[in-house]
């Protein structure tokens, strides 16, 4: 068994990477995933922004779980392989087409992570040069930002580096949650059916319960 630092084969930052029969990566961004050997090749054709999107669809469900079990992703090139038990068998375009697919999604989801870091509306929130993918935004987190407080999501607090999520931002926080209500939270609900079910649903499944295991 080798083990060493390389390079998240999504988001490129440095990663542990075993290589034992398939390769097992542990990303600070992205979680524990799991890449077969047949998959490694198709995962380096994806054009490096397509890569992005999919370490923010990673790091939207390692957010998601938060404290909790999470089955590792086992991204493959054909579903006929057969992943060890414990692990959800995906392509690597799944997990892409997960991506939210206009701006609305991407501003409600990144709000919806931005919850799950701060849990007391007097919380403030600081980013990181790396957190872009916490807001579908990984290579340009500061127009991000400012986008989130054109939509009255987020406020900068005066004199400081932190942010602070809205009245507005957690009304709509609140909205999001409600089960069956808006298809975005049954995004994120949608991993923990995930864990049970080994397998992941089409999208028209999504609103089926499930958000109030947050
Ligand atoms: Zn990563």
């Amino acid at each position: 068994m080798s083990s060493s630092d390389q390079k998240c084969y999504f988001c490129g930052e440095i990663a542990q990477i075993q290589n034992q029969g398939a390769h097992f990566v542990r990303c600070n961004y992205c979680g524990d995933y799991v890449v077969s050997w047949p998959c490694e090749g198709i995962i380096e054709q994806i054009k490096p922004s397509d890569r992005l999107k999919i370490s923010c669809v990673l790091m939207e469900r390692k957010i998601a779980h938060k404290g909790g079990a999470l089955d590792q992703l086992f991204f493959t090139s054909s579903k006929h392989e057969s992943p060890p038990s414990g692990r959800i068998l995906v392509t690597p375009d799944e997990i892409l087409s997960r991506f939210p697919r206009s701006a609305i999604e991407i501003f409600d989801r990144a709000l919806l992570n931005l919850s799950e870091e701060i849990d007391h509306p007097a919380t403030s929130i600081t980013f990181g040069p790396k957190d872009g993918a916490m807001v579908f935004a990984p290579d340009n987190l500061a127009s991000m930002l400012v986008q989130l407080q054109n939509v009255g999501y987020l406020v900068g607090i005066e004199g400081r580096s932190g942010y602070f999520v809205t009245g507005k931002g957690w009304e709509r926080i609140a909205e999001l949650r409600k089960p069956g209500r808006d298809s975005n939270h049954a995004f994120v609900a949608m991993w923990f059916d995930d864990s049970r079910t080994n397998s992941i649903r089409p999208t028209g499944d999504l609103l089926v319960g499930g958000a109030e295991t947050l």
